[in-house]
């Protein structure tokens, strides 16, 4: 039997993308441990194959959980080491696993469950990390929000929820936050890398779940619930902010009407809110807004005040960064002419402006902070600097930007036609000819894939001078040569030749022939407001044969009110209800077939 008090948690970093998901998982991490349960925690250099089957082999865990890079058979740790493949999972078997990773859902998740896995959680698509390590809020905003759906759902799974419930609630939770970002504003791409993540329509098209979901950890008490305060990270001084508590138990009992708490740094109860039901066993306050007076680091809590049934309990401490504003400005310049560079793009804080016709730029950013300030136009080679600003300041930060050679990229595909081109992700098809840069991002498609494997190899020998590697993307650089002309793989060729002769009778175009069309009330008087039923056959006049499936309008005193359609045997029938009159009144009934056209 496996031993559910233990899980094993890999979290590699060795470059952006990792990192970020290493930090995401350190929280659910510290999640895991205030629930008393034991995690061998591999992180960095030890996120790798051997040390994840030591760990398995050596505690035995029921759940395994990791963040990394991936595709449709792989899911990998530091250096893209492989630590699960298709057909190589069967470390996972009695095990419930859960991998953030691009992709894995599509081949290696089944095979998992064909292992013997209990459980599997992953992605269908390419998963969006993100990888830019730079001070920008929506980014922040994205860490914070992403985070908190993620380690909802591990949260969820060291107490009493199925693994359905942790997986559909965490889904809730990432929709509860788009709908934060909607009303708070300034979380355009928060909602679009979550809602590419976690909520494309569907319920399952994104995430995938396999094998037992019912399956549920026991633990002595079954209504803990799961407490999150939703707010945003960042903060200004005496400006209101806009927060929500959301609370789910694990048996999805109703909790609308329950009482929640903001708690203080100190303890005290900031504010005291009702629940309502969000969707699917989440339930929540509805937006509130606090202010802070002071700036500062504070760390808030979410109370649940529990009943007979439920315990009284708290979220996890969440940090609000308050801050003031303060103005940096500057000059964006060539570093060459010295001349002022016009419309360069400045970027830092969370924030972003362009220069004017003297090169100048100004930017009101939160502080106090340390941020990174980027100035960047196309055609030069952007220019980050890093500045560490207090409240009501104003700092000069000035950029000089070096010009980047220029290189014409030209490319002809015959015999394959309509080889696709990308430069910059700007899709352009065969013949192309463009200017690009040093280190612009070019990538060709291919069109076909009888032709792909050589068109790939082909590629690549033309860029890198013989080489054979089979890498698709290709980071340019200033040594690459990119002149040439693409001359694509093998073209596909057939020898002549000639059908069977195969001989068929064509009839002239049958003319529409003379139909009859019946009419019968069931009734010759009715009260107002009385069920008419109206009925009748259309017919060949000549043999009486059936016309089905036709269209028949029905008239009232001229006017059309309604259509019928003739079955198998040519019948129709309408019913209708007899108008209001004040006294005895004739009404006329007509049907009309309109032909066949
Ligand atoms: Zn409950």
């Amino acid at each position: 039997m496996v031993n559910e008090k233990e899980i094993v948690i890999t979290r590699p970093d060795f470059e952006t993308a990792t990192w970020y998901g290493s930090q995401w998982l350190k929280k659910a991490v510290d999640d895991f441990t205030r629930l008393g349960l034991h995690v061998t925690d591999l992180a960095g250099d030890l996120a790798v194959k051997s040390e994840v089957e030591k760990a398995i082999d050596t505690y035995n865990p029921v759940y395994f959980t990791g963040v990394g890079h991936g595709n449709a058979d792989v899911f990998t740790g530091q250096n893209y080491n492989k630590i699960f493949v298709t057909c190589d999972c069967q470390k996972l078997a009695g095990r419930d696993s859960y991998l953030l990773s691009c992709m894995t859902a599509q081949r290696l998740g089944g095979d998992i469950i064909n292992k013997g896995g209990l459980s599997y959680q992953g992605y269908w698509i390419s998963y969006t990390f993100v990888v830019e390590r730079v001070e920008d809020e929506d980014i922040d905003n994205y860490d914070k929000a992403f985070c908190d759906t993620v380690c909802f759902s591990q949260f969820l799974y060291g107490r009493t929820a199925t693994v359905a419930d942790a997986f559909y609630l965490r889904k809730e939770l990432a929709r509860l936050w788009v709908k934060f970002w909607e009303k708070v504003g300034g979380g355009s791409a928060v909602i679009k890398w979550i809602t590419h993540d976690e909520l494309t329509e569907g319920e399952d098209k994104d995430s995938k779940l396999y094998g037992d979901t019912t399956r549920r950890r026991t633990e002595e008490i079954w209504h803990r619930p799961a407490v999150m305060l939703i707010r945003k990270p960042r903060v200004k001084v005496n400006a209101p902010v806009t927060v929500a508590i959301a609370v789910a138990c694990p048996q999805k009992c109703d909790l609308s009407g329950k009482t929640v708490q903001l708690i203080d740094h100190e303890g005290n109860v900031v504010a005291e809110k009702t629940l309502k039901l969000f969707q699917n066993g989440l339930y929540w306050t509805d937006f509130f807004t606090i202010t802070f007076s002071n700036y500062g680091k504070f760390a808030y809590k979410a109370k649940f005040i529990g009943d007979e049934t439920h315990p009284t309990e708290e979220s996890l401490p969440q940090v609000f960064l308050v801050q003031g504003e303060c103005t940096v400005k500057g000059t964006v310049t060539d570093a060459e002419t010295k001349e002022p560079i016009q419309g360069a793009t400045v970027r830092g804080g969370g924030k972003s402006t362009t220069t004017d016709e003297n090169g100048n730029y100004e930017l009101k950013v939160l502080a106090p902070a340390t941020y990174t300030f980027t100035a960047s136009k196309t055609g030069y080679w952007s220019q980050s600097k890093r500045l560490t600003v207090e409240p009501d300041k104003t700092y000069t930060l000035d950029f000089e930007l070096k010009k980047k050679k220029v290189y014409t990229l030209k490319v002809t595909s015959t015999p394959i036609t309509g080889l696709k081109i990308s430069v910059n992700w700007k899709e352009y098809t065969t013949p192309y000819e463009g200017q690009f840069y040093e280190r612009d991002w070019v990538r060709l498609y291919f069109p076909s894939p009888q032709t792909k494997d050589s068109a790939v190899y082909t590629f690549v020998k033309w860029l890198e001078d013989g080489s054979t590697s089979q890498k698709k993307y290709v980071y340019m650089t200033k040594d690459m040569t990119w002149t040439g002309v693409f001359t694509g793989g093998p073209e596909r060729k057939g020898q002549p030749s000639e059908s069977p002769v195969v001989t068929v009778t064509i009839h002239p175009k049958p003319e529409a022939e003379p139909t009859e069309l019946t009419l019968t009330l069931d009734k010759t008087e009715y009260t107002s407001g009385e069920k008419m039923t109206l009925t009748g056959t259309l017919t060949f006049k000549s043999d009486g044969a059936p016309l089905p499936n036709r269209t028949i309008e029905i008239y009232e005193n001229n006017n059309k009110i309604g259509t019928a359609k003739t079955d198998e045997t040519g019948k129709y029938k309408y019913v209708h209800t007899a108008p209001e009159v004040k006294e005895d009144t004739e009404y006329n009934y007509q049907a009309k077939f309109a032909g066949d056209a």
